[in-house]
């Protein structure tokens, strides 16, 4: 039966990714040998390495002046080195969820973190807004999509201090300003390869600023300067994120991935809208997120969560239970997955309504 991956993360590939990658996997560029056991030095793979660089920075329109870092330690490290090497005193923090509050934790062990404003009170079912910013920040650091709540920062927002943004779950979903940012971070097991990656932009010129002496291999100036090859990379899961960007050019590029990704969500919300056993949980249209998509039974239908969980597998919906803390279910709609797999979700909440 064909399968329909909902998972939030690791969460669905492209089929090309997948068929690119296995073909390496047995003979990667004609070498006779695996992507996996050459030289991460060997000019087969350094021209990897380069390329992926230069198709990030052509996807996204990076800037001159910032550099992409392709680093290991997942989103959660991050949590930590951006402050290390962007917080001189003083940083400020939306929380919108607990991955926020968890960039929050870090980074008070490396200075003064203000919290500007929090979605809390509800249960991170809404963006904060008309929150000010005060000035004297190194930084604002926001949580762009909030994997497990499902709400969406959709514009980049403008704001009187540099931006850092963790974008683990939903960069390349739609065009961003990167001239707004000092520094995006994200994981790469939600929208480009398999675990084992993390994905990295700063602005140049923002290094070098703290007077703090770094490790060797928590300073972003060694990546930048070593073109993220100071000791050895995550070769497998660059190559199958060299694929992804392949195939988000071939598809018409970011904008062309924006565009498909809210036919997808429109969909799903408009049925959720829709549908009387089921409701989206987050009510502002402008802040539900077009890449994780939770919902959960009308109060009248409470006890009907594991039903409906078994119809999905039945029909090989997979992965749409919801995060424990937010509870119902989640359909994570990354760019690998098809509008194909979404009206399945719908038909099947349909057939649902129906039976009751
Ligand atoms: C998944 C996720 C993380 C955690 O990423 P790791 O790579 O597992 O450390 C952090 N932030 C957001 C928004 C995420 O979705």
């Amino acid at each position: 039966m064909k399968k329909h991956n909902f998972y939030a993360g690791p969460s669905i590939l492209s089929e090309f990714t997948k068929e690119e990658t296995a073909k390496a996997v047995m003979d990667f560029a004609g070498t006779g040998l695996s992507v996996m056991e050459v030289s991460h030095r060997s000019a087969e793979f350094q021209a990897v390495v380069d390329e992926t660089i230069a198709l990030v920075k052509e996807l996204l329109e990076v800037p001159d002046g910032y550099s992409v870092m392709l680093l290991q330690g997942g989103a959660s490290t991050q949590f930590y080195l951006a402050p290390l090497n962007l917080m001189k005193k003083k940083a400020a923090y939306l929380n919108t969820g607990s991955w926020a509050s968890k960039a929050i934790k870090e980074a008070k062990l490396v200075g003064e973190v203000v919290e500007v404003a929090s979605s809390k009170d509800k249960n991170f079912n809404y963006i904060p807004k008309g929150y000010k910013v005060p000035d004297d920040v190194d930084y604002l650091h926001i949580t762009t999509n909030n994997t497990i709540y499902g709400t969406e920062i959709k514009t980049d927002p403008d704001v009187n201090v540099p931006l850092v943004a963790d974008m683990s779950s939903d960069i390349f979903s739609r065009p961003i300003d990167i001239s707004k940012y000092d520094l995006i971070y994200a994981g790469a097991q939600k929208n480009l390869a398999p675990a084992g990656l993390t994905l990295a932009i700063v602005r140049d010129d923002a290094l070098g600023k703290t007077g703090r002496e770094l490790p060797t291999m928590l300073n972003y100036q060694t990546h930048v300067d070593k073109g993220s090859m100071f000791n050895t990379p995550p070769c497998l899961a660059i190559y199958a994120a060299l694929q992804t960007l392949k195939w988000y050019k071939q598809k018409g590029g970011i904008a062309a991935m924006h565009k498909i990704n809210n036919e997808k969500a429109k969909l799903l919300y408009d049925e959720l809208d829709r549908n009387k056993m089921f409701k989206a949980v987050v009510p502002d249209p402008e802040d539900r997120s077009i890449m994780n998509i939770c919902f959960v039974m009308e109060e009248a239908y409470a006890d009907k969560d594991a039903d409906f969980l078994a119809l999905a597998k039945e029909k090989g919906l997979v992965g749409i239970k919801g995060h424990r803390s937010v509870g119902g279910f989640r359909a994570s709609t990354y760019n690998a997955l098809p509008i194909e797999s979404v009206q399945a979700l719908v038909d099947a909440m349909k057939e649902f309504e129906s039976k009751y």
